[in-house]
C-alpha cells in the first residue's frame, strides 16, 4: 500500500525524480541523493514496508539476488576497493526514511567513510540463553 507521506513511495511511483539505475516490477534501484561515497545506491521495494520487521518474505527473498547483481555492476564501473551493504531499521539504528531500503556503499582506499561499530564484550551466558530462545522463534 502506497503511503502518501512517504518519499520512497513517491520515488517508486515516479512522482519524485531520482537517478534510477535499474527497475523491475517490484524494485527500484537509485543513487542516494546524499551519497556517503561515489556510487552510493539504494535498493527500494516499490511496495511500502516500514522495515525488516514488516517486509514481505517473498519480496525479501528477491532482494539479495538483486543486491549481488547491483553490487557487481557498481564495482565493475566504479573500480571500488570494497563495498558495504547496510540496512537500517528504526530511528535508534539510524533509519531516517521509514520505507525499507538497502544501501550499497562502494568503498575506496582512504575514503574516510565511517560506518563501523566498536567491538564489545560477549556475555557468554546471556548469549547461550538468548540463542535457545531466538532459535524457537525462527
Ligand atoms: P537511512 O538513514 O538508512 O534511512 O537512509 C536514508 C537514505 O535516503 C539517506 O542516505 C538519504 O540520503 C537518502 N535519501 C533521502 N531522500 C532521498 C531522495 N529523494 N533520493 C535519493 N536518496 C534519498
Ligand atoms: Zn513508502
Amino acid at each position: 500500500m502506497k503511503k502518501d507521506d512517504c518519499i520512497f513511495c513517491k520515488i517508486a511511483a515516479g512522482e519524485i525524480p531520482s537517478t534510477t539505475i535499474y527497475e523491475t516490477g517490484e524494485f527500484k534501484v537509485i543513487f542516494d541523493i546524499a551519497p556517503a561515497s561515489k556510487g552510493h545506491a539504494l535498493i527500494i521495494p516499490k511496495e511500502h514496508y516500514d522495515n525488516v520487521f514488516s517486509i514481505d518474505a517473498e519480496v525479501a527473498s528477491k532482494l539479495f539476488p538483486l543486491a549481488t547483481s547491483v553490487a557487481k555492476a557498481l564495482k565493475a564501473e566504479t573500480n571500488c576497493d570494497g563495498m558495504n551493504l547496510l540496512q537500517n531499521n528504526g530511528a535508534v539504528a539510524g533509519q531516517t526514511v521509514n520505507h525499507f531500503h538497502l544501501h550499497l556503499i562502494p568503498r575506496y582506499e582512504g575514503d574516510g567513510v565511517k560506518l563501523a561499530c566498536e567491538p564489545g564484550d560477549a556475555d557468554k551466558e546471556y548469549l547461550a540463553e538468548l540463542a535457545e530462545k531466538v532459535k524457537k522463534r525462527i
